[in-house]
């Protein structure tokens, strides 16, 4: 299989080449030349196939180039039961009649992101090997919180490559904070950047385009790539999950084979929602795809109206690794919706830089429109629906969870739609545990008081308080990649202007050949 660029049809690359580079030099994203059918048989031999096997074949669908022993060290090497704490890698629980919830935080940083970023080190290494290339890869990442702790935890100490992180100063949780800022690995390195996730985004891939910088990685026999959504890479072993848990529905008699479901995800970069699509593209009996944004509702509006529209305010709100106006990976949706036309694509990229919207009409927003639909929380409906299904059920949803299902209830209210649904839950609640506790025992006198406890303890110590907290009031236990933290040391303190992420880079690099 090859990949040509959304911005650019005459590239012919294999799936080797666009893992290890990340982005496309003119700045478009690399996609596959066609899309993969999966059929009912197939789907049928995979009924008894765990995790690992599943992702085996629909990996080996579009990385031809892999051979299947490379493919199998991957998946075998990322997937094991030491990286994961459920035998199932990714469980399916049933929430209410109907709606299943799919939790992807059972890896080495409580977040969905594992489910990529610990398999891609695996890829790219493999790709590098496979090619005779002898060029160190250097990792550059803009992340919104969850996807800097998992590909700093999936690269650390991995030879041949090192791994550079920006994260919005003010735009993580303090969870996510401390998980970055104490990561281990002598290639690893993260900085905070003053401004929120779009900045660091659109600086990063600034960087990414540099001649100039490039030439002196060139020099230093380093060459870039991305962990960021934008990498195929990242992209691929997220459809897996969606195969899966329809798998695992109809294996546990939840639903017949071939039955249609909706599948809900909570969306920022539009990145696992558009996995979710090509499982769909592929032959994944799904009916709709419901994109759920919290009050930065961009995408909502989109699939609402046509128009995407950066030109609006900011929010900071409680599910941060949603907090994005610029959603990268819709690029890739574009490029299908358009019919591959690689000049609208780029035409409509250049209105969102220039002009800040852009609209699309016609048969692509018809097909948008079928294919997905969505809906957005605010702040004070993600904390009721935390706290209103934990009275319901008993179970314990971190915001971003908690806005899907708000969106859900909206889907269903609004449609009618009692199709059986999948809920794809982003991330442990435990990496959010002030926001949960309060949602699920408001103005209880048990919870801590966080105006006197601030000034006794440091911000770690105070977040360890909250865990043990959140696990005493709701019966659930602490996963073990967040125990501990605050005896870990700070390592990573460095903090940039947008601006100055590139001369933040050069430093960074310096600094780690003087290791
Ligand atoms: C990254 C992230 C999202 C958004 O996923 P996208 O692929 O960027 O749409 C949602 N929830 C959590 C917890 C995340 O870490």
């Amino acid at each position: 299989m090859k990949y040509y660029s959304t911005r650019d049809n005459s590239l012919q690359k294999t799936s080797m080449e666009v893992i290890k580079q990340g982005l496309s030099a003119e700045g478009g994203l690399f996609v596959p030349e066609s899309i993969p059918a999966v059929s009912m048989e197939e789907l049928s031999g995979l009924l008894k196939a765990d995790y690992r096997e599943r992702a085996k074949k629909i990996l080996s669908m579009y990385l031809t180039d892999y051979s299947s022993r490379q493919l199998t060290d991957c998946v075998e090497g990322a997937y094991s039961a030491d990286n994961f704490s459920s035998p199932e890698t990714a469980p399916v629980t049933e929430l209410e009649k109907g709606l299943h919830v799919l939790e992807l935080w059972h890896g080495p940083t409580c977040a969905f992101k594992d489910m990529a970023l610990q398999i891609l080190p695996y890829l790219m290494t493999t790709a590098v090997r496979a090619t005779g290339d002898n060029k160190e890869i250097l990792i550059l990442t803009a992340t919104s919180g969850d996807t800097g702790k998992a590909a700093m935890e999936g690269f650390s100490d991995i030879p041949g490559t090192r791994i550079l992180v920006f994260y919005p100063q003010q735009g993580v949780s303090p969870m996510q904070k401390l998980q970055m800022v104490t990561q281990e690995g002598s290639n690893v390195m993260a900085a905070a950047v003053k401004g929120n996730f779009d900045d660091a985004q659109t600086g990063v891939k600034q960087v990414f385009r540099d001649e100039e910088l490039r030439d002196y990685l060139d020099k230093r026999g380093l060459s870039f790539s991305s962990a960021n959504s934008i990498n195929w890479g990242r992209l691929v072993p997220q459809i897996v999950y969606y195969f899966s848990s329809y798998l695992d529905l109809v294996r546990y008699n939840r639903i017949s084979l071939g039955e249609p479901v909706n599948i809900v995800v909570p969306t920022g970069n539009f990145g696992n929602i558009l996995a979710a699509w090509y499982a769909r593209e592929m032959g994944l009996p799904v009916n709709r795809l419901i994109c759920a944004s919290n009050d930065n509702k961009v995408l909502a509006d989109f699939i609402r109206t046509g128009v995407y529209d950066k030109r609006r305010e900011f929010y900071q709100t409680i599910s941060p690794s949603m907090d994005i106006l610029v959603s990268s990976n819709l690029e890739r949706l574009l490029y299908e919706l358009a019919q591959r036309d690689d000049a609208q694509v780029k035409d409509w990229m250049k209105q969102l830089s220039y002009r800040g919207f852009y609209q699309i009409k016609g048969e692509a927003l018809k097909r948008l429109q079928s294919d997905f639909w969505g809906g957005s929380a605010s702040v004070e409906e993600t904390m009721a629906s935390i706290q209103d299904t934990y009275q319901k059920t008993g179970y314990v949803m971190d915001p971003h969870t908690a806005v899907g299902k708000w969106v859900y209830d909206s889907y269903r209210r609004e449609t009618g739609d009692t199709d059986a649904t999948i809920l794809v839950s982003t991330a442990s609640p435990f990496k959010f545990p002030a926001d949960v506790l309060k949602a699920i025992q408001p103005g209880s006198s048990g919870s801590i008081d966080p105006s006197h406890v601030h000034a006794k303890y440091t911000e770690a110590v105070y977040e360890i308080k909250l865990l043990e907290q959140l696990a005493k009031v709701s019966g659930w236990n602490i996963p073990k990649p967040l125990q501990g933290l605050q005896d870990k040391e700070i390592r990573h303190r460095a903090v940039c202007s947008r601006e100055q992420i590139r001369e933040q880079v050069i430093a960074m690099i310096d600094s780690q050949e003087m290791r």
